[in-house]
C-alpha cells in the first residue's frame, strides 16, 4: 500500500482529496500548518475544526507551526504579495518543502494537495503550480488529484499508485463539480469556503503594513494585532484596543511583561495594550483613547490604570478630539 501526506485545511477541496485517496487505497496522513495568521489556508481555529473532520475519516491530523518562517516570508517574499500582504506562492512552497522533509520520517511515497488549477489568482495558476513543484524538488511526487488530468503526470499516475477514476480535470473558481463529487462520495462535513488566512484580509493587512513600515513585524506582534482596533501613536508605539469582552480576554493573554496594559478603573470600558515605545505622550494618548471607548454617557473624567510588570499607575487623560483619534486609527 502506498502512503501519501495530504496538505489539509478542512475545506471542500482537501477533504475531497482525502476521500479520493482513501478510495484509491492509499494510506493518507493529513497535515496542517499553523501560524499567527491562521492555519493552512484558513483562519485561527480552523486547524481544530480540520482535526475533527479528519477524524471522521479515522485519520489523525498532524499540526506543525511555521510562525517565524512565514513571518520572514511576509516581510520579503521572493514571489511577491497577492492583493494584500499574502505571500501565497512562497507560503505554499514553504508548506510543500516542509511536507517533503517529512516523507522519509513518515515513510510516505508522495504528497497530495487540494489545489485546483485556476482557482486562486495568485498561487494556483499553471505557472505558480509549476514553480511550487519545481522549487520544492518534489515534482514527480506532488499530486494534485482534482486537476491531475490537466497537469504534467506524476509518479503516482505513471506508476499506477492512484487509479485514473480517482483523478480529475477540474479547473477554475466554481465549486459545482466538487460539490457534486462530495455528494457522490458521501462527503458531508467540510469547512465553508475561505478566502485564505488573515493575510488575505484587508483590515489585517493594513495593520501589518504599518508594522512593516517600522520594521516591527515579529511573530508576537502579528499575533497581537489579530484583535481589536489598532492605532499608530508614532515613533514605534502601537496601541491595540479591545472591541468586546472576548477581545479584552484575548488581549490580556497576548500582553507581555514589557507591554503597558490599560483598563478604565471602574471596569466600564476596554482593555488595551501599548507595545513598543512608551514615552509620556504615548501613554497619555493611549489612556485618552481608552477613555474615548468607555461606555459612560455623558463622559465624566475617567480614570485609566496603566500596568506594567506589576507596577500600576493612575491617569486622568485629557479628551482626545475625534479627528485626532481617527488620524491615529489604522484599522
Ligand atoms: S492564504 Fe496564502 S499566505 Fe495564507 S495560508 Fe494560504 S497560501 Fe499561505
Amino acid at each position: 500500500m502506498k502512503r501519501a501526506i495530504a496538505l489539509y485545511s478542512g475545506g471542500l477541496d482537501s477533504t475531497l482529496v482525502i476521500a479520493l485517496m482513501k478510495r484509491a487505497g492509499v494510506d493518507v496522513l493529513p497535515i496542517n500548518f499553523t501560524s499567527p495568521f491562521g492555519s493552512t489556508h484558513g483562519l485561527a481555529g480552523d486547524d481544530k475544526k480540520a482535526a475533527m473532520i479528519s477524524e471522521t475519516f479515522g485519520l489523525t491530523l498532524r499540526q506543525e507551526p511555521i510562525d517565524d518562517e512565514l513571518v520572514a516570508l511576509v516581510k520579503s517574499p521572493r514571489f511577491g504579495w497577492g492583493k494584500h500582504l499574502n505571500p501565497c506562492i512562497d507560503c505554499h512552497l514553504l508548506m510543500i518543502r516542509k511536507t517533503k522533509a517529512l516523507l522519509q520520517e513518515l515513510q510516505a511515497d508522495f504528497v497530495v494537495t487540494g489545489e485546483v488549477l485556476g482557482q486562486r489568482p495568485m498561487s494556483q495558476h499553471r505557472q505558480a503550480l509549476a514553480i511550487i513543484a519545481k522549487k520544492s524538488e518534489l515534482e514527480g511526487r506532488l499530486l494534485r488529484p482534482l486537476s491531475a488530468k490537466l497537469l504534467t503526470p506524476t509518479l503516482p499516475e505513471t506508476e499506477g499508485w492512484v487509479s485514473q477514476e480517482n483523478l480529475l480535470d477540474i479547473s477554475g473558481r466554481g465549486r459545482k463539480r466538487q460539490l457534486a463529487l462530495a455528494k457522490e462520495m458521501g462527503v458531508e462535513t467540510f469547512l465553508p469556503p475561505a478566502g485564505g488566512c488573515l493575510l488575505t484580509d484587508a483590515g489585517y493587512s493594513r495593520k501589518l503594513k504599518d508594522l512593516l513600515a517600522e520594521d516591527m513585524i515579529t511573530s508576537r506582534n502579528c499575533g497581537l494585532i489579530r484583535f481589536g482596533r489598532y492605532f499608530n501613536l508614532g515613533n514605534k508605539a502601537k496601541l491595540v484596543v479591545a472591541r468586546n469582552e472576548q477581545e479584552c480576554l484575548s488581549l490580556e493573554g497576548q500582553a507581555r511583561p514589557n507591554d503597558l496594559l490599560f483598563y478604565p478603573e471602574d471596569g466600564r470600558g476596554p482593555t488595551a495594550v501599548l507595545r513598543g515605545s512608551q514615552l509620556a505622550n504615548h501613554i497619555e494618548k493611549a489612556a485618552s483613547i481608552v477613555a474615548h471607548y468607555c461606555r459612560h454617557t455623558p463622559k465624566p473624567e475617567i480614570t485609566v490604570q496603566a500596568i506594567t510588570a506589576g507596577e500600576r499607575s493612575r491617569l486622568r487623560p485629557p479628551t482626545l478630539p475625534e479627528a485626532e483619534l481617527r488620524a491615529l486609527l489604522i484599522s
